[in-house]
């Protein structure tokens, strides 16, 4: 069994009903909340190792759970969207999340999902205490902060990392399917457009904010970062 922890945040009671009795199941200890500023307050007084976490909810929606989660805490989060909520999708990554799962969805993925989640938590941070310089944009790996001359910029996590790998390996092409390998994990279950949407997050907040030309775009095959 492995006694790993979970919050599970959803107001649809049948629902979490049928999910905490699989995770349970499965050996997880389970949590339940129905409504989202309960589910926040949890989520920040307790330690997990991993939230599901609803976006449609009372109180305070899933979003805004994340949002607040996120300026304390690290905690994995995978989401559950309805059908159609494309954009939810994409803010839901933007605010951290690790994952999402539509809904209707199977309990076999949502449970692959979950284990993927778990062990890429316990296996990205690496100690290292150093800086990555590209002219006048500095990566530092110490803080987890990157800033262009004095100005910091603020990334997610996942742009972070993104932003990271491409730097780590800069003057080399990397392919989509490279990409999420490295930066979203061996597992990972979604499609690559997620690397296209990043790469925007990430032009916007350095690119073009700074005018500069740093990633470019290899059609048909992915992206490099150019750097003399
Ligand atoms: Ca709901």
């Amino acid at each position: 069994l492995s006694n790993e922890k979970i919050l599970l945040i959803e107001d649809e009671l049948k629902i979490a009903r049928f999910i905490e009795l699989e995770l349970k199941y499965e050996g997880y200890i389970v949590t339940k909340e129905h409504d989202g500023r309960a589910g926040l307050e949890k989520a920040l007084n307790e330690n997990y190792d991993l939230i599901i976490l609803d976006v449609m909810l009372p109180s305070l929606n899933g979003m805004e759970v994340l949002r607040r989660l996120r300026q304390t805490k690290d905690t994995a989060v995978i989401m559950l969207t309805a059908k159609d909520e494309i954009m939810d999708k994409v803010q839901g990554l933007d605010l951290g999340a690790d994952d999402y799962m539509t809904k209707p969805f199977a309990i076999e993925e949502l449970l692959a999902r979950i284990r993927v989640a778990l062990k890429r938590n316990k296996s990205t941070i690496t100690e290292v205490y150093t800086t990555i310089k590209l002219n006048n944009l500095t990566i530092n790996l110490d803080k987890y902060s990157v800033s262009y001359l004095d100005q910091n910029i603020d990334l997610t996590k996942k742009e972070y990392d993104l932003l990271l790998f491409l730097a780590q390996n800069k003057n080399i092409v990397l392919s989509r399917e490279k990409i999420l390998e490295v930066v979203w994990g061996y597992d990972y279950l979604g499609d690559t457009n997620v690397v296209d949407v990043y790469i925007r997050y990430l032009r916007s907040k350095i690119d073009d904010n700074f005018n500069i030309k740093l990633i470019y775009t290899i059609r048909g095959v992915g992206y490099v970062l150019k750097h003399e």
